[in-house]
């Protein structure tokens, strides 16, 4: 038995064998073939059709926007112009796997060169090339797998589009040796509910058909398990669906306190799911995963049809929609591709939005033709704001085109720091942890290496929210917690203590967290605040909050 630890999301358990995101395979040796050039073309044909029927046939299983990337992939496996390149190398005598090889790298410098939309569709070839080279070579391909039984996924990292198509029938688990706990894998897998731990830098040396409990709520992986750590595990995973399954009451605290608890979205298939898990509304609705394949920018009508069918699923319920968040890492081609050093700190978020104008007045628009088609009260904010003036042009241009509620997403230290100057402009605060954590500690979310300076119960960032949470009471505007700190059940009862009103979350989350804000008061919860608040590192908040938490339910629970 050995444990590996990493950063776990959510609070889920699960147990299975290891399956190995198989790794990429080593570059074809350029030696001349021993076969005749006609048998090695029939070989790459073979190898390319076989590809793009493969790649098709997953698309056609992924559907929505997995099918649009795969059905991109197996075109291009069949571009009749990679087609000649490779019957060109062929005929130089060399092998198809190298034939193939060379084709793709050389189809790609010519789409980097191209620049914008066709050069970021270079990374896609990479893929498709490995997938015919492992063909020929009669090789698993890389990427992930299909056993074709229930798996924990081990991978050094996942794509966005790994992450949103995997088979959740199949897999049970993912752990990574790469990512923080908010990179964009895990904010898919937390959305997902897949039970996941990520940055585990020695599942690297997890092996194929390994036994492993994967335990989220520990950050733990446990290679190998005991008899009683597989019975714990089972015991814990039945208790979980139990509760899932269970009827739920609106979120509050002990001594009745509302605290609505709403549910993060990046699709609106997950909204109906949403909506069983108790959700009491939207409070992040992230409509660039709606468009992340998408190389022009979608019509009005388009969104419309999109938006009016998530607002129908939340009927008179609140239900906020960010505007397009694009940039670093949720690159939005139709909204910005130009290439920066440091795409965190450059033309993201409102940023770029106010760079194509035009792309933001659409979306508003459509916006407020959804909501007048349906009853959910909707809301909008934009992300990434830094200034008052950015907030009085957001805010502005909602209002312009029709949307009675605008607000702003709290990401940077600088909103933070003047959020009582910042919430007098807008409707309302909605912090977005994730990059508040990122932006204060200097941390990059997307880094494995930075992952254990991107905690939010870091005395830093709680500082940060209750600067925001202070101007929300001071002037009476809401303020709602988004980023993943909130699916924390105890971060979360803190944050309440900070002054957040409402609180979002992967759907998955929301059982844990609404049974966690049962058990304190508003006294307890703004003691439990203090406590983290005055601690020295993120460690010590975290066991400062834990300690008292203990405290207070060893005295019968609520001490208020
Ligand atoms: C955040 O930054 O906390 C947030 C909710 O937005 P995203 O994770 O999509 O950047
Ligand atoms: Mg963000």
């Amino acid at each position: 038995m050995r444990e590996i630890t990493g950063t776990g999301i959510g609070q889920g358990v699960a147990i299975g064998p290891v399956v190995r995101m198989a790794e990429r395979l080593p570059e074809p040796a350029d030696t001349a073939s021993t076969l005749d050039p006609e048998r090695e073309s029939t070989r790459a044909g073979d190898a390319l059709s076989a590809v793009a029927a493969e790649l098709s046939r997953r698309g056609a299983m992924a559907g929505g926007a997995g099918k649009d990337v795969l059905e991109a992939q197996a075109m291009m496996a069949q571009d009749p112009s990679l087609v000649d390149l490779v019957d060109a190398k062929l005929a130089e005598g060399a092998t198809a796997e190298r034939a193939v090889f060379e084709a793709f790298a050389s189809y790609r410098r010519r789409l980097t060169e191209m620049g914008g939309y066709l050069g970021e569709r270079a990374a896609d070839l990479d893929d498709v090339s490995q997938r015919v080279i492992a063909e020929l070579m009669q090789v698993p391909a890389p990427g992930v797998p299909d056993p074709g039984h229930p798996f924990v996924l081990v991978a050094h990292d996942l794509a966005p589009a790994d992450t949103a198509l995997l088979d959740l029938d199949r897999v049970q688990a993912l752990v990574t040796v790469e990512g923080g706990p908010t990179s964009h894998t895990a904010i898919l897998a937390r959305e997902r509910s897949l039970v996941a731990v990520v940055g585990a830098a020695d599942a690297a040396r997890l092996v194929d058909g390994d036994t492993v409990v994967v335990d989220a709520a520990r950050g733990l992986v446990i290679v190998s398990p005991s008899d009683e750590q597989l019975s714990g595990a089972r015991a814990r995973i039945e208790e979980r669906a139990a509760s899932a399954a269970a009827p739920s009451a609106p979120g509050a605290l002990a001594d009745g306190t509302p605290v609505p608890l709403l549910a993060n979205l990046g699709s609106v298939d997950d909204a109906a799911e949403a909506v069983r898990l108790g959700a009491e509304g939207v409070g992040l609705f992230r409509t660039e995963f709606l468009f992340l394949g998408a190389d022009v920018a979608p019509s009005v009508r388009e969104q419309q049809v999109e938006y009016a069918r998530l607002l129908a699923a939340f009927p008179g319920r609140k239900v906020v929609v960010r505007v397009l968040d694009a940039g670093a890492d949720k690159p939005l081609a139709f909204v910005n591709d130009a290439p920066e050093a440091n795409p965190a700190l450059g033309l993201r978020g409102i940023r770029a939005l106010r760079h194509a104008e035009a792309i933001l007045r659409d979306q508003l628009t459509a916006l407020a033709a959804a909501a007048s088609e349906t009853e959910a009260e909707l809301q909008v904010m934009a992300p990434m704001i830094a200034t008052v003036e950015e907030t009085r042009y957001f805010v502005g241009l909602a209002k312009e085109l029709g949307i009675d509620v605008a607000g702003v997403m709290v990401e940077t230290p600088s909103a933070a720091l003047i959020a009582d100057r910042v919430l007098a402009a807008a409707d309302f605060a909605s912090i977005g942890t994730n990059d508040l954590t990122q932006y204060t500690m200097a941390a990059d979310r997307l880094l494995g290496t930075v992952a254990t300076l991107q905690d939010p119960w870091h005395p830093a960032v709680l500082r940060l929210i209750s600067e925001v949470g202070a101007a929300g009471v001071a002037l009476g505007r809401p303020v709602g917690i988004c980023g993943e700190a909130a699916a924390d059940p105890l971060l979360a009862v803190v944050l309440v203590g900070l002054g957040a009103t409402s609180l979002s979350m992967s759907p998955s989350a929301l059982a844990d967290v609404r049974a966690s804000l049962k058990r304190f008061g508003a006294d307890d919860a703004r003691a439990l605040a203090r406590a983290a608040l005055s601690a020295e590192d993120a460690a010590a908040a975290r066991a400062a909050a834990g300690s008292l938490a203990a405290e207070i339910s060893a005295r019968g629970g609520s001490g208020a």
